[in-house]
């Protein structure tokens, strides 16, 4: 159990004001791939970056070779449990002041 593992069974949300160029951060990466017949094929991929810009809201990271543009919220510090964790847990619901730090794709 980490810090991040509440007793719900939910997970705790990281401080998302907390990230600093060079910090080292959990990503995810989704596409969507049309299969025809109106289905959808959701394909989610993990993978860690850097960072390496920061304005406002909006975050340069490096993985690789390749620099990916994302949103605060959109990613999650190294130590913490990454997107897709969240996405397929579910975040904690038994905290106080949860709703202003919503990932926004939960
Ligand atoms: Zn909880």
């Amino acid at each position: 159990m980490s810090k991040y593992h509440c007793e719900c069974g939910g997970l705790i949300l990281p401080d998302f004001d907390s990230f600093k160029l060079g910090d080292t951060v959990n990503c995810m990466f989704e596409t969507h791939k049309p299969l025809g017949n109106g289905l959808i094929s959701v394909n989610q991929r993990a993978f860690t970056g850097i960072i390496m810009k920061i304005s406002g809201d909006d975050f340069d990271i490096k993985s690789k070779n390749k620099i990916y543009d994302l949103k605060r919220g959109e990613f999650t510090p190294a130590d913490a449990p990454g997107p897709i964790e969240y996405f397929r847990i579910g975040k904690c619901s038994c905290s106080d002041g949860i709703d202003e730090n919503t990932l926004p794709f939960i």
